[in-house]
């Protein structure tokens, strides 16, 4: 798998914590060159030539130009896998119909589309840079240019939210042909300006919204993840395979020998394009990684293997088995309830 950092946006939104920035000149080649020019390296140190999936993730993957990403699709694209699931994601004011269409021609067969909200009243508290009727055409564009896999990502719990609101995103989402639905809870974030106040804690808001999204017929496979085809990437992730992390802002991870590795390009994205192949490494032993598999592996429907359980641990899964909390299927475990993911973590951890 192969994760691709964009980290510039249209402008920044008050309560993004993520490495993105709203630049006035963007260096929109050279900073392709640094994403070739690691991947090249990275591709040969960890000794990886077959990529089941592509994520161009961000900040904003759609401020770049379509035509930017050719070089970078020209080096990678012969080592992705014939049915390599290729998501780019985009938002509403710079996915336009031509841009779609080139990174069809690219390949990409997924896109991911920042809408937060059908709502201008609520995309006006978060600070979007869009508005619902951008979001609509957008995701019209991305239908005529024959994308088929579109995903909506939602916010909620913020300031001014009710079911009306949420149940009429998830409307407008289907209507407008949405294959699958991410939905967030808003987090304030240190550091970020947005007014504390925005994020509001409704959890029966939270659960009848997550409802509305399943009796839509979108299945609940991760805890903030809907759809019939869930998305391979993510997926990946939750099984804990080897990706590499490209840009700044991305973090990768591969096994080495008998360890695993993570890693970390710079952040500051002119030191990145200075050096893309400098990064911080840290070793993931056996312990932290089955920890993270295990609480990835309650967190989706994949579930998690038996053999990451210490013999303590695993009394305590047989435990939560028999009393209807997991799911035990020969070697392995699944979550009954996404909602108690991280009270059984800690259960399980003793
Ligand atoms: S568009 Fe997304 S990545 Fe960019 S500032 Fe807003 S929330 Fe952050």
């Amino acid at each position: 798998m192969i994760y691709a950092h964009i980290p510039f946006c249209e402008s920044k939104c008050p309560y993004c914590s993520f490495n993105s920035f709203a630049a006035r000149v963007i260096p929109r080649e050279e900073y392709i060159a640094a994403l070739i020019r690691q991947f090249e390296s990275d591709r040969r140190e960890f000794g990886l030539d077959r990529f089941g999936s592509l994520y161009i993730g961000g900040g904003t993957p759609s401020i770049f130009a379509a035509e930017s990403y050719a070089p970078f699709f020209e080096k990678v694209s012969p080592f992705l896998a014939e049915d390599a699931e290729i998501t780019i994601e985009a938002n509403p004011v710079s996915l336009t119909l031509k841009w779609a269409k080139t990174m069809r021609s690219f390949g990409v067969n997924r896109i991911s589309v920042g809408v937060q909200s059908f709502c201008d009243r609520k995309l006006r508290v978060l600070g979007r840079a869009h508005n619902a009727k951008e979001a609509k055409t957008a995701i019209a564009a991305a239908i005529d240019a024959g994308f088929e896999q579109i995903s909506v990502d939602f916010i909620y719990g913020v300031l001014g939210d009710d079911l009306k609101t949420l149940l009429n995103d998830l409307s407008e989402a289907k209507k407008l042909g949405a294959a699958h639905i991410s939905a967030y809870a808003l987090t304030i974030e240190e550091d970020t300006p947005i007014d504390r106040q925005t994020a509001i804690d409704d959890l029966e808001l939270e659960r009848a919204f997550s409802e509305a999204i399943e009796e839509a017929r979108y299945p609940r496979y991760e805890v903030s993840n809907y759809g019939v085809a869930p998305s391979a990437h993510n997926a990946g992730y939750w099984e804990g395979r080897d990706y590499l992390g490209l840009g700044a802002g991305a973090i990768g991870n591969v096994k080495r020998g008998d360890s695993y590795l993570r890693y970390a390009p710079r952040k500051a994205i002119g030191e990145y394009m200075r050096d893309p192949l400098c990064k911080t490494t840290e070793a993931i032993d056996e312990k932290t990684r089955n920890d993270e598999l295990l609480m990835l592996g309650l967190r989706c429907d994949h579930g998690f293997e038996a053999r990451i359980l210490s013999e303590k641990e695993r009394e305590r899964a047989d435990f939560l088995a028999r009393n209807g909390r997991l799911n035990a299927r020969g070697e392995r475990y699944f979550n009954a309830d996404f909602w108690l993911s991280d009270e059984i973590w800690l259960y399980i951890k003793g």
